[in-house]
């Protein structure tokens, strides 16, 4: 076993728990790297599972898998917020694990994660927690029109339902099956933002560029990421509170910090991702480091060393909505054409069975010019069918 203050070497074993998209981009880089893997996850054909040199084939919470997991590994990943903090616990008692534990039971839990930004000065919607019918009938009036997230095991706008007034409250809780919720206030967007950095053992800190984030139906849908996408003082106020919050968690691994900017230009923190996240994908194609490569960084305890965007970037997420043509009947996307525009890569994640909201890949977009870009992307949308934005 690796001393625990020494790097682990390329030609070790690493492993991930979760066996979605982000593990499966994960493993390539680390494959890139020379590094083996081992993924667990009980789906036989997880897009992670497809790849890696291993694939233990169990549920989070299986004692004989974590440990099978831990003996192969030489430190332990995860790529899926929702896994037992537990799970990570038990595995953390036999092998090297981060993040750890602790950081994501707070990132797993809309009360302990609100918790925490305040914790770190850093302003979030306002909101109520609803654990209780009593506290569901004290809401303040000022919370509504809302949205009621359930605390626990949301994810693409799942487990969340719009309130517009407070008639409607119990209607909502009802649907959400009286679990433990947090009522949020409906903000007047004026844009979205995020912020993925990756934090060393040793305390090193480095970030990619604040991404610009535009959600549809609740999923994320595009992001864009250039010079003067976003004022720069708003940047750099949302790269000093992503810091603040990883810092605050004695984090170790990749955190993506997502922001609300509201019309009178306020910022306001919405969530945490324990990992890689979606917004932070074109960094495959248009920074010298993409996020798995820094996760990866962190988990072997390589050098961190400051990524730096070289081109102007877009990302189209590709849901499986793409798959359906209008008059009914699937069919593949025109991949030729899309990739006949100069500066477009494809990423699939190996899924068989497109279903609408479903994301089955991403198109990374890069130009020599901020201009070049957002028109290549907006000529690759116009072929696949994704709304102009
Ligand atoms: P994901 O896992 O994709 O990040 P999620 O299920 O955790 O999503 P949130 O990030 O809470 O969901 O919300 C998804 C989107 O819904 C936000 O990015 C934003 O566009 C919108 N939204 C959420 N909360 C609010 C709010 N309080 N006011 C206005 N819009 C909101
Ligand atoms: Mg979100």
């Amino acid at each position: 076993m690796t001393p625990p203050d020494e790097p682990i070497l390329p030609g070790s074993t690493l492993g991930v728990l979760g066996g979605g998209q982000l593990g499966r981009m994960f493993v390539h880089a680390a494959q890139a790297m020379g590094y083996r893997t081992a993924v667990l996850d009980a789906d036989p054909e997880s897009p992670a599972g497809l790849v890696s040199q291993h694939h233990i084939c169990t549920g989070y919470d299986d004692p004989q898998g974590l440990a099978e997991l831990a003996r192969l590994s030489a430190a332990v990943t995860t790529e899926f917020e929702n896994v037992p903090a537990a799970a990570l616990a038990a595995l953390a008692a036999q092998c090297p694990v981060s993040p750890a534990a602790a950081a994501v039971a707070v990132a797993q839990d809309r009360v302990q994660e609100k918790a925490h930004f305040a914790r770190c000065g850093v302003a979030c919607a306002p909101y109520a927690v609803v654990e209780t019918a009593a506290q569901l009938a004290t809401v303040p009036a000022a919370l509504l029109p809302g949205i009621l997230k359930t605390a626990r095991l949301g994810y693409d706008g799942k487990g969340q339902v719009r309130v517009p007034t407070a008639g409607a409250l119990a209607a909502a809780w009802d649907a959400l099956g009286r679990q433990p919720c947090v009522l949020e206030k409906m903000l007047p967007l004026a844009l979205e933002c995020s912020v993925i950095v990756a934090r060393g053992a040793d305390g090193t800190i480095v970030h990619l560029p604040v991404q610009r984030n535009l959600h549809r139906g609740g999923i994320l849908a595009v992001t864009e990421v250039f010079a003067g996408n976003l004022p720069r003082a708003l940047a750099e106020r949302a790269l000093a509170a992503a810091m603040a919050i990883a810092d605050g968690l004695q984090y170790v691994g990749v955190l993506c910090t997502e922001f609300f900017v509201l019309q009178d230009g306020s910022l306001l923190v919405n969530e945490i991702a324990p990992r890689p996240h979606n917004s932070g994908h074109y960094s495959q194609d248009a920074c010298d480091l993409s996020q798995f490569e820094l996760q990866l960084r962190t988990l072997a305890r390589l050098p961190l060393t400051p990524p730096r965007q070289h081109s102007p970037a877009v990302m189209l997420n590709l849901l499986g909505d793409l798959w359906f043509a209008p008059g009914g009947g699937e069919q593949p996307p025109p991949w030729a054409a899309v990739l006949a525009l100069p500066g477009t890569r494809l990423h699939l994640y190996g899924k068989r069975e497109a279903r609408r909201g479903r994301k089955m890949g991403h198109l990374n977009v890069s130009g020599a010019t901020p201009e070049a870009a957002r028109a290549t992307a907006l000529q690759a949308a116009a072929l696949l069918g994704i709304e102009a934005f």
